[in-house]
């Protein structure tokens, strides 16, 4: 669009005005008017004005006098006397005689400026506001207040992008259901032909920063057709009905383009459940209605394929996943191993790297990165080369990358002492040493006792061998072994304990706490689920299904669980104490030690 923008100017300098208006107002129209009201006055106070010479203006009519002060600023009215003198010495006096002073016209006038004028002032401004605030909730509506609902075409992006399936690295699976779909677009009579119609909505379902916009976006991409993107806070207003009139225009504006994509970015904001419960928020409910409404009422061949994402399908309305609505859900994971290594490579293809970079190494040092945060690992990595003065980036620039993305930037001059210093390298130390000692635990990949601004004050980077999509119990006790090796390690070398180990315990807590509940992996409750997961893709917060009785039982076998492990680590962290010194050493002198580094020295 090449409308020319008018600067806006913002809602207050509007408020701004008008409480300067009517400020003026008052200051200048108010005072007069109200002192122009005629004020009745006995012949005397008249007589006694004129002496004092403080007459204005005069106007002697056959029933009345009128006068003003000498000021103008009140006319008095006094009746008619028997006063033969009275022109002479108004004449001597000094006052003007005027052939008027207004006097039937001042009533209305009065009641016209102090009752109309600011009425029509503020009734003038108030339409002006609306309009001004019309506009900004409506998303850009043009002109009448009852455009409002509308949702002109600014708010949804058409494609001219052409991102491909083949932008979109790793996801292969998601990509298949997908093609389906281009393929309907490309050639509808095959489908309708067999009388096959495809479903009107697919839901995609995945973790933030997976690449769900971008599979939309792709789907749109290869089909060649346009692209409605709209995301589902956008269509909660602060209006009610205007979020559904929103919906409604989407739609239309969607079938006189069809075939086409509409995607729904964020549909949880308006397809939460309705519980039923007086939620106070009507505008989502009718938001949400109307587009059920509108699903509905087209049918599978209209070429309107619909595709939503949502990082918590759990929490959708029923209504929303129905046979005939979201009916299709496509899972946008994490990426794997290589999937990452993939994506690692789409988004180096922009930048310039050194030619003997390691992808699949990073990408094993990245594990649990999503699509968003590589993308964001490689730019960082160009930046950092910028920075220090290179042409391209390398090896190193990447792996600096991993830790600034994954793990909050190096605080260069965070000051800590020769002591503290020699503690967290003993903590970092003890968790590889047990990690290592354990046949089944993964090796390290690097150590570092560089603070971060995370908070961590150094951090063990582990590296996954493979992908684990199961873990079985020995692993899991391993793990938790491995976080309380840090701890054991200070008590073993230095004889006390510090708080560096809060990180370390929450973990381990949290592991051992899912074994006995999530996992069936505790004799005493075999396979009983006591936790219900309500929110799998953000974080997983679990709640305890159980009566409180099972529940201190949890507690103290979560207990012996980690003492357990933790006896462990401090054996072996015993065992090999002279390794333990040797490596913590190394790790004060050189700061960061890499996985390999660590195995020459532990095998030595
Ligand atoms: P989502 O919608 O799942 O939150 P996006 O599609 O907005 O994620 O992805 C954000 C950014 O992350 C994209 O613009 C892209 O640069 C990058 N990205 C994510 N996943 C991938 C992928 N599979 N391949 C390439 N880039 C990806």
């Amino acid at each position: 669009m090449n409308e020319v923008k008018k600067p806006k100017k913002p809602l207050i300098f509007y408020y701004g005005i008008a409480v300067l208006a009517v400020l003026l107002f008052n200051l200048l129209a108010m005072p007069r008017i109200a002192a122009r009201q005629i004020k009745e006055v006995d012949y005397g106070t008249f007589m006694t004005m004129t002496e004092e010479k403080n007459i204005g203006q005069v106007d002697v009519q056959s029933n009345q006098i009128l006068f003003t002060d000498k000021e103008n600023k009140q006319i008095y009215k006094t009746g008619i006397m028997d006063d033969p003198g009275l022109v002479d010495r108004l004449h001597d006096s000094g006052a003007v005689f005027a052939s008027e002073i207004i006097e039937e016209a001042s009533p209305i006038l009065s009641f016209l400026l102090t009752w109309i004028l600011p009425m029509v002032i503020f009734i003038g401004l108030g339409q002006l506001l609306t309009r001004q605030f019309m506009k900004k909730a409506g998303g850009g509506s043009n002109s009448m207040m009852f455009n409002m609902g509308k949702s002109n075409a600014k708010v949804y992006v058409k494609s001219s992008n052409g991102i491909k399936f083949s932008d979109v690295a790793g996801e292969d699976e998601a990509k298949e259901n997908l093609a389906e779909i281009v393929d309907y677009l490309h050639n509808p009579s095959k489908y309708s032909e067999i009388g096959a119609s495809m479903p009107k909505g697919i839901l995609l379902v995945g973790p933030p920063g997976t690449g769900k916009t971008m599979l939309a976006k792709a789907v749109a991409g290869e089909a060649d057709v346009p692209f409605f993107s709209m995301s589902g806070s956008e269509f909660v207003e602060m209006f009610v009905g205007m979020g559904a009139s929103k919906v409604r225009d989407l739609f239309k504006q969607a079938k006189e383009k069809a075939p086409c994509i509409v995607f729904i970015d964020e549909i949880d904001a308006i397809g939460g459940k309705r519980d039923g419960r007086i939620s106070g928020n009507d505008e989502r409910e009718q938001t949400l209605n109307q587009l059920l409404t509108e699903m509905d009422g087209f049918e599978g061949n209209t070429g309107v394929i619909i595709l939503a994402a949502t990082n918590r399908p759990e929490t959708l309305d029923p209504a929303l996943t129905r046979p005939g609505r979201f009916d299709r859900r496509v899972p946008v994971e994490l990426p794997d191993l290589k999937g990452r290594e993939a994506i690692l490579r789409v988004h180096a293809k922009k930048i310039k790297v050194a030619p003997d970079v390691d992808f699949e190494h990073i990408a094993r040092m990245a594990s649990g990165a999503s699509g968003a945060e590589l993308a964001n690992i490689v730019n960082e990595a160009a930046l950092r080369a910028v920075r220090s003065g290179r042409k391209s980036a390398t090896q190193a620039d990447l792996e600096e990358s991993i830790e600034v993305v994954i793990a909050g930037y190096q605080k260069k001059n965070a000051i800590m002492t020769d002591q503290e210093k020699m503690i967290v390298a003993y903590h970092e130390i003890g968790h590889a040493l047990v990690a290592a000692k354990q046949t089944n635990s993964a090796p390290v990949q690097k150590i570092t006792i560089v603070p971060r601004t995370s908070g961590a004050l150094g951090y063990t980077l582990q590296v996954d061998e493979g992908n684990h999509y199961l873990m079985n119990k020995e692993e899991i006790e391993n793990k938790i072994a491995t976080f309380t090796g840090g701890r054991a390690a200070e008590e073993v070398a230095v004889g006390s304990v510090t708080t560096g180990a809060s990180n370390d315990i929450e973990q381990a807590t949290k592991l051992a706490r899912a074994m006995i509940t999530r996992y069936g992996m505790s004799e005493d409750f075999d396979m009983v689920a006591l936790e219900t997961v309500t929110n799998q893709y953000l974080g997983g917060d679990a709640s305890l299904a159980c009566s409180a009785e099972t529940a201190s039982e949890i507690d103290r076998q979560v207990v012996a669980l980690v003492k357990r492990q933790h006896e462990k680590a401090k054996q072996i962290i015993t065992e090999n104490k002279d390794k333990l010194d040797q490596l913590a050493q190394y790790l004060y002198r050189n700061e960061t030690i890499t996985g390999e580094e660590f195995m020459n020295i532990l095998n030595s």
